[in-house]
């Protein structure tokens, strides 16, 4: 480990320098730095666009993100998350951006062009849908084939010579469909192509796809690694060669910058990570376990459940840890039931967005969210609830649903 000194001129080890240390102690001390000037012992907020410039300015690089110039290039709240993810997420580099989709698209912008194939999965996060069905179609000529990413000889049968990159969620939004990494990183190698992971339902020490074959790995920070609601952010991590392409073309040429604000937010956030993890994914054990046993709720979609279509998968791929804190059911009845029971709920908050302190339900219902044919059966005939499983009791959360439940079907 290297050192440097803080302003009092005591040596102290360098928090950044990557590590043998554990996860927990990683999440306090990963990327936080005695801070130069005033020896703050957390790496203070810096609300500042520029950073002073060398005494010859004159043969910069304007578009490097190399050294403290422009917030865009790079600002000292990013580069402290970025060396903390990093470290976390087991990566060589990481790159932060100004919100989850904002950091899967700068992996498509960045490596994708114009007549590329790309295997993406066809239950996904609505923009990446929009994104892959419209957008990088009709503007960019890059073709997508949307498959069941559960059913690995359909991967392989729909790769093409012209297939750059496969993509998709560990655990699918919404549905759950779970996916086996180490098989598609596999499959996608095989054919000389990378894979992209949207890790955001399934954070570190939970999962880490970089192990299983993925070549990046991108987070909403929005979701749980931030953890309480406040500030939105994403991040792709991966090899170095793969990363420094994402700074210069996503970030400094197209400009999704992270506030510092946000970025330092998000590293207070991170910190408990581990510890809030532990809590969520034992609390969602036990409310799906609820929701499975209650004859009044339709079906339950969770990766830990016995009847969900990928429980070995996930058995397998998450090592016995949990299965995530995300899960989808309907009550036993139409649309108009769904809202009635929601309506009802006195802890659980109807919202979108997921992997928040408090606990989270979204009545989906048949909104045009792209992909829903590919919904499993359950999800077309009653629409879905998608439920994220929060950091209050569990028996206060499974009671706040026994009530709802009591008082949608009144006896
Ligand atoms: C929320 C979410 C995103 C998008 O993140 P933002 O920070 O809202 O842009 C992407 N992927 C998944 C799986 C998500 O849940």
């Amino acid at each position: 480990m290297s050192t440097k000194s803080s302003a009092a001129g005591t040596p102290r080890p360098d928090k950044h320098a990557p590590s043998t240390l554990a996860f927990a102690t990683q999440a306090v001390h990963a990327g936080n730095a005695v801070d130069k000037g005033t020896g703050a012992v957390r790496t203070p907020l810096v609300m500042a666009n520029s950073y002073l410039l060398p005494d010859d300015p004159s043969t910069m690089d304007w578009s490097s993100a190399e050294g403290l110039v422009y917030t865009r290039n790079s600002g000292a709240n990013q580069v402290a998350l970025q060396n903390k993810l990093a470290a976390l997420e087991g990566g060589e580099e990481a790159v932060v951006l100004a919100t989850g989709v904002a950091a899967l698209h700068s992996v498509f912008f960045t490596h994708l062009k114009s007549g590329d194939h790309v295997v993406v999965s066809n239950v996904t996060y609505d923009a990446v849908w929009r994104l892959f069905a419209e957008l990088l179609p009709e503007k960019y000529g890059i073709e997508a084939t949307f498959v069941d990413i559960g059913d690995l000889d359909t991967v392989r049968g729909a790769m093409r010579p012209n297939t750059r990159l496969v993509h998709a969620e560990t655990i699918a939004n919404p549905t759950t469909t779970v996916a086996d990494i180490a098989g598609l990183a596999d499959i996608a190698h095989a054919a000389g192509a990378l894979l992209s992971v949207d890790s955001t339902w399934t954070p570190p020490p939970f999962y880490r796809a970089l192990r299983d074959g993925a070549d990046l790995v991108v987070h909403s920070l929005t979701k749980y690694i931030n953890g309480h609601g406040d500030a939105m952010g994403g991040v792709v991590i991966g090899s170095r060669e793969l990363v420094e392409p994402i700074r210069h073309q996503a970030m400094v040429e197209v400009g999704g910058v992270i506030s510092p604000f946000n970025a330092w937010m998000i590293m207070r956030g991170s910190v408990t990570l581990p510890l809030r993890l532990r809590q969520h994914l034992t609390s969602a054990e036990k409310v799906a376990q609820y929701l499975a046993s209650d004859p009044r709720i339709a079906y339950v979609y969770y990766p830990g459940l016995a009847s969900h279509p990928q429980h070995a998968t996930a058995r397998r791929q998450f090592g016995g840890e949990g299965f995530g804190a995300m899960m989808a059911f309907a009550v036993d009845g139409d649309s108009d039931t769904q809202n009635r029971f929601v309506g009802h709920l006195r802890v659980i908050t109807s919202a979108v967005s997921l992997g928040h302190d408090e606990s989270l339900i979204v009545h989906v219902g048949d909104s045009g969210r792209g992909g829903m044919e590919n919904y499993p059966e359950p999800f077309r005939k009653y629409g879905h609830l998608r439920l994220s499983v929060g950091l209050e009791d569990a028996d206060d959360l499974i009671a706040d649903i026994r009530a709802a439940l009591d008082a949608t079907f009144p006896s």
